[in-house]
């Protein structure tokens, strides 16, 4: 099932975008799956079940984290990603740069854009993601890799088209400053990927279509 699953995602993205497999709430042995079908990256989105699983899984396993992250559970997380994908506040930026100079390991992150209109979503505005962009204290600990972003969740395409847009155009907007290490647009799920890509995504984040719907 997941290696169909995933050959038939994988058979559908062009070869330069990255497969990121979301393996939020499903059981290792799915993960273990996944991987004897090739797959390397994966996601999680809560702190403690990250930390659980990285043990339990092969090394050569990267792993991207993807959800709120709140500054007191940075241990549980940054010792094991390759990626922050979902900074959306300048208090965490902050902190996870003060992580990386104690710990003398620089960290790769997106910044996430707020996108979707529902207004519990994370995330930082336009112009506070060019700010953090243009600021003079971007650290040498923290390398901002690019963008993230979550469109609405609706069946209204029109909808997410504009949402995919607008983070594309930021994403334009920023790398054309050259921005050291910014080459990531890291946007489209398991409804709306294909969109995605049309919109320069170079990452996707696909859970339910290759894990099935989540278990707990
Ligand atoms: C859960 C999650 C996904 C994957 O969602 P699916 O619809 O299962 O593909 C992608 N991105 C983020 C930030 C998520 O939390």
């Amino acid at each position: 099932m997941i290696s169909r699953n995933l050959a038939s995602v994988k058979s559908q993205l062009p070869s330069a975008v990255q497969l990121v497999a979301v393996s939020k709430f499903h059981p290792v042995e799915r993960l273990m799956e996944a991987y004897q079908a090739g797959q390397r990256v994966f996601a999680e989105s809560r702190p403690q079940e990250l930390a659980a699983k990285v043990p339990q899984m092969p090394s050569d396993v990267q792993w991207h984290f993807i959800g709120h992250l709140q500054t007191n559970k940075l241990k549980l997380v940054l010792p094991y990603v390759s990626l922050v994908q979902s900074v959306d506040s300048f208090h965490l930026l902050e902190a996870i740069s003060k992580w990386a100079r104690t710990n003398g390991k620089a960290v790769d992150v997106l910044l996430e854009l707020h996108l979707g209109a529902e207004e519990s979503k994370q995330g930082f505005t336009e112009e506070e993601i060019l700010s953090v962009c243009h600021s003079e204290r971007i650290e040498e600990s923290i390398r901002i890799r690019g963008l993230m972003g979550m469109a609405s969740n609706t069946e209204d395409e029109a909808r997410i088209d504009t949402e995919f847009s607008r983070i594309e155009a930021l994403f334009h907007l920023i790398r054309g400053t050259g921005l050291p290490f910014f080459d990531q647009l890291s946007i489209g799920m398991s409804g709306d990927w294909p969109l995605a890509v049309r919109h320069s995504a170079t990452m996707v984040r696909i859970g339910t279509d290759i894990f099935g719907p989540r278990e707990y």
